[in-house]
């Protein structure tokens, strides 16, 4: 099995396995030879999450290559429009003609900052207002709401209660921006992942359990157009 190691201040050997690569994290001084013993004790373990890895991958390969859009947990497909900008419903991302050629519908780099753009200025309106909404019905005050490009949060609170909301959240189920709202904002009171942290979220959203492992799943998008 092939893996990559790095080495830093650390007491224990981990094996990560993402995006179909295995990497192993390890004490300074630990010799190669008990690094290779390491992971081939957990070889089976290494497995499962390989094939669980590349299911994924499969499952969002007409995403990775441009032939569906993740829209609040609808995948849209392009679709040309005579307007000058890009627009959507519920089936379809509607594309200006200039990003077609002969016809074809053509997913450039450029396109792909033009959709960015699009999804960003949704995102804000969208998690903007829905965070208001949810934080002035269940009584949350929090000092600033913006967007983040985070590559490994969906969200975050800083001690000065200020919210960030990763922008992708919006190829997400609303279910699922609602729950890192709900999360973000239960920050504003216990800024740690306490019991009693838990304990609020769980009133507010009592599956949050099941959206947990549905953000779990769907980690990939948090890279999709970097
Ligand atoms: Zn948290």
């Amino acid at each position: 099995m092939e893996y990559s190691v790095s080495r830093s201040k650390r007491k224990s050997i981990t094996i990560y396995v993402k995006d179909g690569k295995i990497s192993v994290r390890a004490p300074l001084k630990t010799d190669f030879k008990v690094i290779d013993n390491f992971v081939a004790s957990k070889e089976i373990w290494i497995l499962r999450k390989l094939a669980e890895s590349s299911d994924r991958m499969k499952r969002y390969s007409d995403v990775f290559e441009g032939r569906e859009f993740p829209y609040f947990g609808k995948r849209l497909v392009p679709r040309v429009t005579d307007k000058k900008r890009i627009w959507s419903n519920d089936e379809y991302l509607f594309v200006p003609q200039e990003f077609y050629s002969n016809g074809v519908f053509v997913c450039s780099d450029l396109f792909l900052a033009a959709v960015k753009k699009y999804y960003m200025r949704e995102a804000k309106s969208y998690l903007g207002e829905r965070l208001k909404e949810i934080g002035e019905h269940y009584g949350f005050s929090y000092s600033n709401f913006s967007l983040t490009n985070a590559k490994s949060k969906w969200g975050s609170c800083d001690s000065a209660n200020r919210i960030r909301l990763n922008w992708r959240l919006i190829m997400l189920p609303k279910s699922l921006c609602d729950y890192v709202a709900v999360h973000e904002l239960m920050h504003t009171v216990e800024h740690n992942h306490s019991r009693n942290f838990w304990k609020g979220v769980a009133t507010i959203y009592p599956r949050y359990k099941e959206a947990i492992s549905c953000l779990k799943d769907a980690g990939m998008l948090i890279n999709l157009w970097r």
